[in-house]
């Protein structure tokens, strides 16, 4: 399952996306939220769903069935804990959830990529994490750098996630980059390097999926 991160309307219906839902670990946690965007103003959400419909693409193309949480980039949501639950359903081999980062921090830079942790089931615990190490390991042979800023190693196992929480199957977020940074913003925004985190993407995907 390829999760693209936010959608197109959510910035204009925030009774929809604030609203509270279930975080997986006893709290709530809004609905879902509007993303971020480069300083030039080209949207997470875009952002997220281009290379998404790129990965399907390509997995399709190896003969992988593909499910998405949302069909294109005009509709609000769904919520988080619907996209992890759109996974469970699907009984998914993988779940990749696609976003990118908006730190304000002047130096930060480079992809991490969140599991959730401490693990709430066996699917969070080895699954996920070496689903995680696969994507990490396929981001930097192409040359992406790992995080200086948050996580070790490209990698970052948080509690907060609920996406992360709800998932019963293979699980990770994925973000690509920090859309404030200069360089990473070259890349989320440019079509070349959309293509790129793709082809990583999917890579890790068919490394992870053997
Ligand atoms: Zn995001």
């Amino acid at each position: 399952m390829l999760d693209p991160g936010h959608n197109g309307r959510n910035s204009s219906n925030p009774g929809v996306i604030n609203k509270p839902v279930p975080d997986g670990r006893g709290g709530s946690k809004a609905c879902n939220t509007t993303g971020t965007a480069t300083n030039a103003g080209y949207s997470e959400h875009a952002f997220t769903w281009d290379v998404a419909v790129r990965v399907r693409e390509a997995l399709t193309a190896r003969g992988v069935k593909v499910v998405m949480t949302r069909e294109d980039d005009n509709g609000v949501g769904p919520c988080v804990d619907e996209r992890a639950k759109i996974g469970n359903r699907a009984s998914a081999d993988a779940v990749v959830s696609i976003h990118a980062d908006g730190s304000n921090s002047a130096s930060a830079r480079g992809f991490h990529i969140i599991y959730s942790a401490p693990p709430l089931n066996a699917a969070q615990r080895e699954p996920s994490t070496k689903l995680a190490g696969a994507l990490r390991d396929t981001l930097r042979a192409k040359g992406f750098p790992v995080s200086n800023y948050i996580g070790s190693n490209g990698l970052h196992g948080r509690p907060d996630i609920a996406g992360m929480n709800h998932t019963t199957r293979p699980a990770v977020m994925v973000e690509c980059g920090n859309m404030r940074h200069p360089e990473d913003a070259a890349q989320l925004s440019s079509a070349a390097g959309r293509a790129k985190y793709a082809s990583a993407i999917t890579d890790g995907l068919l490394r992870y999926l053997g």
